[in-house]
């Protein structure tokens, strides 16, 4: 074995623990299509590693954000691997940028898309003075109400950011605050699937999850994000596990796979081995995932949940398959 992989500090981050990520894993025990409902294929020049690290882990297809100019392309060659979501053109915030969105979204439901994401982590509201709930926003929403759109938010934070990046709540505001503004949108909305990106961004409070999801029929959860959810998932994992077979009806599995021009197998597949790990297994152990929110010497430890069969049956195809038939979808 080289070096590399025995020594933590040269190892690389995505494989601390000197894992063979092309060792075989059968798929997940799960009948029909294996869904990924939250991730973030950029381009086609990308799709190869991507689809590679997918194949080796059994995952199918994959609803994902990009940009609509690179979503033409991925379409053109990966169409029956993926839907897109539809985001706006990142970083183009000047000016009148609300209408910009809204051709966005009319061009990725020109292309199929029925899904429309809005990122409302607290730099959105920090930085860009943005709120879900304000007048500036509505026409966004109501436009993925006619077109009959479901809608994906990203909603808080890992809470340890609050407790480190953003402690100036004058500016950013507090996690309650961010669901009160989730809540003052989302009560209006009861018709249509809404789907809180993270388990809603906040697997730290599952009593906060829990009661969303009573309160809101409509509201399904991803639970994408791999070190946040190997950190907080596996630190209380007896709690989780329960929170899992009890809601199963409305967790959709997602990885929040990023691809990167520098991102290949190896990388890619670290997400998927811990995601799948994670969900399917007892594993106890280092993940190979280097966190940069812990020092070295208190990197967390990944606990698996091992769901029961039918749970991952939802969770992988079941529920992300009834999600995207109520809109009309292909699958
Ligand atoms: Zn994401």
């Amino acid at each position: 074995m080289p070096d590399t992989l025995t020594n933590p500090v040269l190892a690389p981050d995505y494989n601390r623990t000197g894992i063979d990520y092309r060792r075989p894993m059968p798929r997940p025990k799960v009948h029909g299509t294996v869904y990924d409902f939250h991730s973030h294929l950029h381009a086609l020049r990308h799709a190869d590693a991507w689809f590679a690290s997918a194949d080796h882990y059994g995952i199918d297809v994959f609803l994902t954000m990009c940009q609509l100019e690179d979503a033409l392309g991925l379409q053109r060659v990966w169409g029956n691997r993926m839907h897109f979501i539809a985001v706006p053109k990142w970083g183009e915030w000047e000016g009148n940028f609300v209408d910009r969105w809204l051709t966005r979204i009319e061009g990725f439901y020109n292309i199929g898309s029925r899904i429309v994401k809005f990122w409302f982590a607290p730099p959105a509201i920090g930085d860009r003075k943005w709120r879900l709930d304000s007048d500036t926003f509505r026409p966004l929403i109501e436009e993925a109400r006619s077109r009959k759109m479901a809608i994906m938010t990203h909603i808080g934070d890992p809470e340890i950011w609050y407790r480190t990046k953003y402690t100036d709540t004058a500016k950013y505001g507090t996690r309650d605050d961010h669901y009160r503004m989730w809540e003052n949108v989302l009560a209006g909305y009861g018709e249509l699937p809404w789907i809180g990106a993270h388990m809603a961004g906040n697997p730290e409070d599952l009593v906060r999850v829990q009661k969303l999801l009573d309160r809101y029929k409509n509201l399904y959860i991803d639970c994408s994000a791999t070190r946040w959810m190997v950190r907080e998932i596996s630190a209380h994992r007896d709690e989780a596990r329960d929170f899992f077979i009890r809601n199963q009806d409305r967790i959709l599995f997602g990885t929040d796979q990023v691809s990167q021009d520098e991102r290949g197998f190896d990388f890619l597949a670290s997400r998927l081995w811990c995601h799948r790990k994670l969900w399917e297994t007892a594993f106890v152990g280092q993940t190979p995932i280097h966190d940069p929110d812990f020092p070295e010497d208190q990197q967390p430890t990944l606990r698996g949940l091992c769901l029961p069969d039918e749970c991952l049956q939802k969770m992988y195809h079941d529920n992300p398959e009834r999600v995207l038939k109520s809109l009309g979808l292909p699958v």
